[in-house]
């Protein structure tokens, strides 16, 4: 199904998959966002430093993403990883180098797993494609990360769309796990979209609870909230 997909992505001419306008996988006007500086997402989640983000999750990129994600146009993984990389970067420069003598095999990237129906459903898993591409960016900017798979998803969680901040913290609580192995690892958790921040929160006390230590989060876009009054 994916050489499928990725077949009909060489032989059919594509339009921008943000406006649809201009025969390109993606226009300047729709890529720029994903092109913009590293900025905290704020309001932080609660117990969390800010996560860092490059674009909001408005407007054109939210087809975008939905074109990637949903509609199987996979080469969009290298836009959205750069974006991911500038995040990143922000990230590993935001804390201090580990200690002299410290294990060093540069930074290590996890990323918030997506439930396995979703994987099925979609015939991938998304973010593992633009985690691969930002790793591959960093690499080739001579930045030493690696890519490690080191969450899942635990039983059945709901979707998360239309709940409030507070339900969507219940919903997640306990619902992920840490494979065995990361006990002592670096990490930079990613996301695609930081919404209230639930997900990233769930996935960093997972980790925690293995022994990892979380020096930062990272996400390609971040919905724009209302400060709350
Ligand atoms: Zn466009």
């Amino acid at each position: 199904m994916r050489l499928f997909d990725d077949l009909i992505e060489l032989l059919l001419p594509q339009r921008c998959a943000g406006c649809g306008r201009e025969p390109v996988l993606l226009c300047d006007t729709c890529a720029r966002p994903l092109r913009a500086a590293a900025r905290p997402a704020r309001p932080a989640p609660s117990g969390l430093p800010p996560p860092w983000t490059v674009a909001a999750y408005e407007g054109a990129l939210r087809v975008i993403l939905a074109a990637y994600k949903e509609r199987g146009r996979t080469a969009l993984a290298v836009p959205l990883g750069e974006a991911m990389a500038t995040a990143i970067r922000a990230a590993l420069a935001a804390v201090p180098d580990p200690p002299a003598g410290a294990s060093s095999g540069g930074a290590v990237i996890v990323w918030v797993p997506s439930g396995r129906r979703a994987v099925r459903r979609r015939g991938h898993d998304p973010l593992r494609g633009v985690v691969a591409a930002a790793v591959r960016r960093l690499r080739a900017d001579g930045v030493a990360v690696s890519a490690v798979d080191a969450l899942r998803q635990r039983g059945r969680v709901a979707d998360q769309a239309g709940l409030t901040a507070v339900q969507r913290a219940a919903n997640l609580r306990g619902a992920v796990e840490a494979r065995a192995g990361v006990a002592g690892l670096r990490v930079v958790l990613v996301d695609d979209v930081v919404t209230t921040g639930a997900s990233l929160a769930e996935a960093v006390r997972a980790l925690r609870t293995a022994g990892a230590e979380v020096t930062g989060t990272a996400t390609v876009a971040a919905t724009p909230r209302r400060r709350p009054r």
